[in-house]
C-alpha cells in the first residue's frame, strides 16, 4: 500500500499510515457518538507496525472511553486522531476523516454496532450492518 497521511485539524499532530488497513468501518457505538458529536465515526483499523507520528507526539492527550481502549486527541484543536487498545497492542483505530488525501477505492465495508445507532439516523447504503462489533461470517 502506498504512504497515506494524515493529521488534527491544527496541523499540529501528522502520522503516516503505510501498515496494511485490516477494516474500515462506520461505527455507530455510545462512545464514537458522545466523543465525535456525530451520528457515527469511520474507523480505520490498521495494523500498529504500520502507523507512526511523525510531528506532535507531546500534543496527543490519551482518554480511556473504556477499560484498556485509549482516544487520543490533540490537546490544542480536539480532533480525535486516533485509539490503541492495551487489549489488541498490534492494532491501531485511525479515525478516517483526518486523513489528508485518501484514495477513492478507501471504502467503507460495513455499519458495526448498529444497536446503539442514533434513532434520528437511518442508514442509507448497502453495507453490511453488525449489531455490535464485527464478527467474522
Ligand atoms: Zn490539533
Ligand atoms: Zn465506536
Amino acid at each position: 500500500m502506498s504512504t497515506l497521511t494524515g493529521g488534527c485539524h491544527c496541523g499540529g499532530v501528522r502520522y503516516e499510515l503505510t501498515g496494511a488497513i485490516q477494516r474500515f468501518a462506520y461505527c455507530h457505538c455510545d462512545d464514537c457518538r458522545k466523543i465525535g458529536g456525530a451520528a457515527y465515526a469511520a474507523a480505520l483499523v490498521a495494523d500498529a507496525a504500520g502507523f507512526t507520528i511523525t510531528s506532535g507526539e507531546s500534543l496527543l492527550t490519551p482518554y480511556p472511553s473504556s477499560p484498556g481502549k485509549y482516544r487520543r486527541f490533540c490537546r490544542v484543536c480536539g480532533s480525535h486522531v486516533y485509539a490503541t487498545m492495551e487489549q489488541r497492542p498490534n492494532i491501531v483505530i485511525v479515525r478516517a476523516g483526518t486523513l489528508d488525501a485518501p484514495p477513492a477505492d478507501l471504502r467503507p465495508q460495513m455499519h458495526i454496532w448498529v444497536d446503539a445507532k442514533a434513532p434520528w439516523y437511518d442508514i442509507h447504503d448497502d453495507l453490511p450492518q453488525f449489531p455490535q462489533g464485527f464478527v467474522a461470517r
